[in-house]
């Protein structure tokens, strides 16, 4: 039986409505960060406030790795997503031959095995058009 063990701890859960996103939030200023940051990066305020993001965003940049990396079998899709909270996450894409990638698609966040290592499968975050 493998272990599932996730990618990042805190970084991400799973609910009923599918893999929500942990980010944190700053009480200051109203930056948003994910990964959570510890202090605000951007007015060093150190108050800062959980959040969960929402779970679509639009597709900001992607592009498809041919060459077989440590982890995935190409062909494989990696990108950013912009969230409405602001952020810009970078994460492995799903490619769905019927819904090609394009730049503002609609994309949602799923909680997926990345790869397998030794007894363990490694879940983490991706994003998958709509
Ligand atoms: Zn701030």
């Amino acid at each position: 039986m493998a272990n599932r063990v996730p990618i990042r701890e805190g970084a991400f859960m799973e609910s009923p409505a599918g893999g929500i996103l942990l980010a944190n939030k700053c009480k200051s200023c109203g930056e948003v960060f994910f990964p959570k940051a510890v202090f605000c990066l951007s007015c060093f305020n150190e108050d800062m406030e959980d959040l969960r993001l929402s779970r679509k965003g639009k597709l900001y940049s992607y592009t498809i790795g041919l060459m077989a990396s440590m982890h995935f079998e190409p062909p494989y899709a990696i990108g950013y997503v912009v969230l409405p909270e602001g952020v810009r996450i970078f994460a492995p894409l799903e490619i769905v031959e019927s819904k090609p990638f394009r730049i503002d698609m609609e994309m949602e966040v799923i909680i997926d095995k990345l790869w397998q290592e030794d007894d363990n499968e490694v879940i983490g975050y991706k994003f998958k058009p709509v």
